[in-house]
């Protein structure tokens, strides 16, 4: 009987496997059907400086609307992307949307912010990046200074003799890179220093708790004071309340980004934003 059932759960994995992959093999080739129709478009998360009410940034996040299955969440399809190589053109085209649609923002309005898009390590394996950069900054017109690219700890550290000298070579193009999710890697503080970074956007996972946890405030804390001793702004990440703003403002971090301003906007939504005269944006934001 043990024998019949452990043949029994054998087949069950060997099914439960092959459903697994196929389903793979059937979300990679939508992602590819995708990325070639227009299922896929950005959605923009405005990173607001609370001492003045302005929009100084904005982060480009992908979105995936497949037609039967409805959202899909960047949490599942980005990293399928990355293993499947497909984050090589999905990359690219997030970078060059962001770049078009900011330069066109920056044109039709008074507003001044730079654009922050997301890198995968997928996109520095392949030896395109720097040249893509420059296309894409020459094709959209957006000056390199008002683009920020982000990268994480995980993907400076996947090979860091030959992803940090990349790193410099796309910063001498003019623009800024930012450190995404800080606190979750495992980068030592030396590391840091090496990295040639403008901004350090401190985890959701830190701001969360700072109100509640003094563990949680002890880490955050001192990430700000670090990251100014370094010279880097710092972004605080997930800001959803009025405590947790409150609390950052104390400790003089300004720069923040999270529900509690904004959620990730349709472009249309963003352009109405920035399109306010600073009184009346001022006015929309929530109060505190
Ligand atoms: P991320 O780069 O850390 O982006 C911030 C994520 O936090 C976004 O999730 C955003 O919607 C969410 N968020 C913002 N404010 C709050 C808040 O107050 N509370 C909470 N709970 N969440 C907040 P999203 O859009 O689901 O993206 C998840 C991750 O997927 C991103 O994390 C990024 O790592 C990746 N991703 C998204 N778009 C791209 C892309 O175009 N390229 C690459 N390589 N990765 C992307
Ligand atoms: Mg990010
Ligand atoms: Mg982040
Ligand atoms: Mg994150």
């Amino acid at each position: 009987r043990a024998k019949q059932r452990g043949g029994n759960t054998y087949q069950y994995f060997q099914a439960e496997m092959h459903h697994q992959a196929m389903q793979r093999l059937s979300m990679e080739s939508a992602l590819r059907k995708a990325l070639n129709g227009n299922e896929l478009h950005l959605n923009y998360q405005p990173q607001v400086d609370a001492s003045t009410g302005r929009v100084v940034g904005v982060e480009a996040l992908a979105r995936w609307n497949h037609p039967d299955l409805g959202p899909i969440s960047p949490g599942e399809f980005i990293p399928l992307a990355e293993d499947t190589g497909l984050i090589g053109p999905l990359g690219k085209w997030v970078l060059a949307e962001a770049c078009r649609q900011a330069h066109h923002w920056l044109s039709v309005t008074e507003s001044r912010f730079y654009m922050s898009v997301n890198l995968s390590v997928g996109q520095f394996d392949r030896n395109h990046l720097l040249e893509d950069v420059q296309e894409i900054l020459r094709d959209s017109g957006l000056p390199a200074e008002n683009l920020v690219l982000e990268i994480t700890e995980s993907l400076v550290m996947d090979d860091p003799e030959h992803h940090i000298p990349l790193l410099r070579e796309l910063k001498s193009l003019g623009l800024q890179l930012a450190l995404d999710d800080f606190g979750t890697g495992y980068s030592s503080m030396s590391y840091l220093r090496q990295l040639p970074i403008d901004i350090l956007k401190l985890d959701r996972q830190f701001v969360r708790n700072v109100a509640g946890s003094d563990e949680e405030a002890a880490i955050a804390r001192a990430t700000i004071t670090m990251a100014d001793e370094l010279g880097l702004h710092v972004v605080a990440e997930g800001v959803e309340t009025a405590e947790q703003l409150r609390w950052l403002r104390q400790q003089n971090c300004h720069l923040v980004q999270g529900f509690f301003f904004s959620r990730p906007l349709e472009g249309a939504d963003f352009e109405d934003l920035i399109r306010l005269p600073q009184a009346k944006l001022n006015e929309h934001w929530p109060e505190y």
